[in-house]
């Protein structure tokens, strides 16, 4: 039987009118838009610009390539040609809510994502994990978000990666009361690479390309790094973060050398933690990957239900089309079992997401 494949980070483009139009009045001018500009696509809110794409560099950008980025038939026709069976599916404008400084407007914005996400998804919830956005500029806000969406049945909803200028870092006792409450709801965190950052483009010169894109892990390693030092998910320990296209690799790395300074530097160590940093990471956080091996070759530290493979459709680092050819050779000279290989393709992810297809679960289990 053929593996279910489930890809844990995938998006959607959403109407570039979305937060313009769904706006109330007052609040219009911080609405996140998309402007297109000669062949360049800027968007931006109030005076801000946050992000310049440049249409003829990036066609599957404008949609000609991908069928998929503004419609969901086509998606499931890129779907089926790719070998992707299910996927969590993330914004395109709603990524850079968190540009938004005003917190009312904030607000406002991810309730008319959440809602537009919902009902737009809502006729295939066999195949896609809904995700909602949460607003950060009011921790109570995100608290009332949280409730809001779990109601309607949402079990992800994303965080920034990095925290927002102004916002209390993942350190800071003041997000016990949000991370405890999505754990009592059973709504996963999502961190997606990039999202809260000022801009995405740290460097312009030589080797840009590549260092910017390489840059964005470190936005994985430093939430993840915070949560567990300052003991937001030790204390919350239902608590799950889902830290999505930042690579995997970097895990087990991170979890090792936490638990050596934990030790090393014992009398400097504040707060204490109920068990070690590597024993927290593998009991709550998860990372998403495509290309990045090495983090099945270093499972063992965390153990292999920390990593679920993502196909990142319909962006160009990611795996479309080829991702059948990828997954073909994903664990070529790897000692791994039948079973992890599906955990890995699937399982894990729908098990955290909880994706409502009963089909699955045949496909899930090693023969
Ligand atoms: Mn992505």
């Amino acid at each position: 039987m053929r593996p279910f494949i489930f890809s844990a980070d995938s998006h959607i483009r959403e109407p570039n009118s979305l937060f313009v139009d769904g706006l109330p009045a007052s609040l219009k001018r911080h609405a996140v838009r998309a402007v297109k500009d000669g062949d360049t696509m800027i968007t931006r809110t109030e005076d801000k610009v946050i992000f310049k794409l440049r249409l003829n560099l990036n066609p599957d950008f404008g949609g000609q390539q991908r069928l998929g980025i503004h419609n969901l038939e086509g998606r499931m026709v890129d779907m089926e040609k790719d070998g992707i069976d299910a996927e969590i599916v993330f914004p395109s404008l709603g990524l850079w809510l968190y540009c938004v400084s005003d917190p009312e407007a904030e607000l406002a914005s991810c309730e008319i994502y959440n809602d537009w996400n919902s009902s737009y998804l809502s006729g295939h919830l066999d195949r896609f994990v809904r995700c909602a956005v949460l607003p950060v500029q009011n921790l109570l806000n995100t608290q009332a978000e949280l409730k809001r969406v779990a109601a309607m049945g949402f079990t992800a909803a994303m965080l920034p990666s990095v925290t927002p200028t102004g916002i209390a870092k993942y350190n800071d006792p003041s997000w016990d009361p949000v991370f405890h409450l999505a754990g009592e709801l059973g709504i996963v965190f999502v961190l997606h690479t990039g999202t809260g950052a000022e801009t995405v483009i740290a460097e312009r010169g030589p080797g840009a390309a590549v260092i910017n894109y390489s840059l964005q892990m470190s936005d994985g390693i430093s939430s993840v790094m915070y949560l567990v030092a300052g003991g937001v998910l030790d204390r919350n320990p239902k608590a799950k973060v889902a830290v999505i296209e930042c690579g995997a690799s970097w895990l087990p790395a991170l979890a090792e050398r936490m638990d050596e300074v934990y030790v090393a530097h014992d009398i400097f160590v504040r707060p204490k933690l109920s068990m070690m940093p590597s024993q927290i990471i593998s009991r709550q956080v998860l990372a998403s990957f495509q290309h990045d091996r090495a983090c099945i070759f270093a499972r063992g530290v965390t153990g292999t239900h920390s990593f679920m493979f993502a196909s990142d459709y319909p962006h160009a680092e990611g795996t479309f089309p080829h991702t059948r050819s990828v997954l073909e050779h994903l664990f070529d000279g790897i000692d791994i079992t039948e079973q992890e290989k599906l955990d890995i393709l699937g399982g894990t992810a729908i098990r955290l997401f909880r994706l409502d297809n009963p089909a699955a679960a045949a496909r899930l289990v090693a023969a």
